[in-house]
């Protein structure tokens, strides 16, 4: 089950793009809803509070005062977060356990305004941000919601700034313009993405390279997308406690480097063992990988070396948007060293960067395809093995 997180500050179109998603056939949910559910009279969330601040929150029908709680909760930080560390637990068990219930094959959408802020994107496969400037969002929140105009923008001075939401966000969708507009980009998302993202999930089949390898110049995303994946894996794996640490590596690691458009990230874990795991993988395919099994170790260096310090799991994403690759490899070892050091080693020497440039540029003109262009690049590799190791003694160089 794909997850796709949606927000947006109030206003930007969030629900608007939620509704249609469940038009497509996504099961949607809003986690303003379930806030509500969970204060509910009856609910143990709802004593809690009581309990907490007191019998004057909860009215005389037995429903929660949302007016006396907020007098009391907004002009004091600490009472908030006391608020807060009561109905979140509440409210995470609550979509968890909802989620759990939808079936395989069908896209789950969670509804959250502060997904931002409460740092839950992480859990999710996807996030999509709904973006209109302030002035817009205040106008369609008095004109259209019927709230009175120093409300709406002190209600959006109260939550993350676009920036931060870009920050974390794996699409945006604009909306300025018509709602007709974000309603069809929507629909693209969901056909070109969500939607063979979901049949993959389901089959098991990840996103592959294309048949002719193609080389692109720098995109400014890479280091954000790297650092997206990197948090999602640290999240997916931090139950386990197997990873020492994650790493974007690889050529999309390396500032101004060409490369194939693929994010590649190294998981070190304590033993190699631990990534055969059942809860290890587990959380890997939770998180959206697919295991590749043909894939054990990389290519030994210097030639002729042990194979037995080379070793890894390698498992693929299945986004069609994203190539994403996850390499396991024991902490310590010749190959977990060496992908770390490539990536600092190219990132310092930008002669040797440009070189590699020519040289996997001289390659593709040769074969450009994808298996033959990696086999051909080995016997270059050897020599910038000699090359970055000699750089790291030069300049004492650590791995972390
Ligand atoms: P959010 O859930 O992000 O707070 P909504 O989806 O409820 O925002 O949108 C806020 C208001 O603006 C709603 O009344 C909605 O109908 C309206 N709206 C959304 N998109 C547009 C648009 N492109 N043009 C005009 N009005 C819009």
């Amino acid at each position: 089950m794909l997850r796709v997180g949606v927000t947006g500050g109030i206003g930007s179109g969030k629900s608007t793009v939620s509704r249609r998603l469940a038009e497509l056939g996504a099961h949607v949910i809003d986690a303003d809803a379930v806030a509500r559910e969970v204060v509910e009279p009856g609910e143990p969330t709802l004593d809690r509070i009581r309990e907490h601040f007191g019998h004057d929150v909860v009215g005389a029908d037995g429903a929660l005062d949302r007016g006396a709680l907020a007098a009391l909760v907004f002009p004091d930080p600490e009472a908030l977060a006391a608020l807060d560390s009561i109905t979140g637990p509440a409210i995470g068990e609550r979509v968890a356990a909802r989620r759990a219930q939808v079936p395989d094959g069908v896209v789950s959408v969670f509804d959250m305004p502060l997904l931002v802020e409460r740092g839950l994107w992480v859990h999710e496969h996807l996030v999509v941000v709904v973006e209109a400037d302030i002035e817009t969002r205040v106008l369609r929140l008095v004109e259209q919601r019927g709230l009175d105009e120093q409300d709406a923008r002190h209600r959006i001075a109260a939550q993350a700034t676009d920036d931060q939401r870009r920050a974390v966000a794996d699409v945006v969708l604009g909306n300025t313009g018509l709602p007709e507009a974000l309603v069809a980009a929507v629909d693209e998302l969901w056909t070109s993405r969500l939607a063979p993202w979901e049949d993959n999930l389901v089959a098991g089949r990840r996103s592959r390279r294309p048949d002719r390898a193609a080389v692109v110049a720098p995109r400014a995303d890479w280091d954000a997308r790297g650092a997206r994946v990197v948090a999602r894996i640290g999240a997916a794996l931090a139950r386990s406690g197997v990873a020492t640490e994650v790493s974007h590596v690889g050529s999309t690691a390396v500032p101004g480097l060409s490369a194939k458009d693929v994010i590649d990230v190294q998981v070190g874990v304590r033993h190699q063992a631990d990534a055969d795991r059942d809860d290890v993988r587990a959380a890997l395919r939770d998180a959206g990988y697919v295991l590749v099994e043909r894939y054990t170790t990389d290519t030994p260096h210097p030639d002729g070396a042990d194979q037995g310090d080379w070793c890894k799991r390698f498992w693929g994403g299945c986004d069609p948007g994203e190539i994403v690759h996850v390499h396991l490899r024991e902490h310590g070892s010749a190959g977990w060293r060496f992908a770390l050091l490539f990536r600092d080693w190219l990132s310092h020497e930008p002669s040797e960067r440009d070189a590699y440039a020519a040289e996997k540029a001289r390659l593709l003109a040769i074969d450009d395809r994808t298996a033959a262009y990696v086999e051909a690049k080995e016997p270059w590799f050897e020599g910038a093995w000699q090359r970055a190791t000699d750089w790291a003694q030069r300049t004492g160089w650590r791995p972390l």
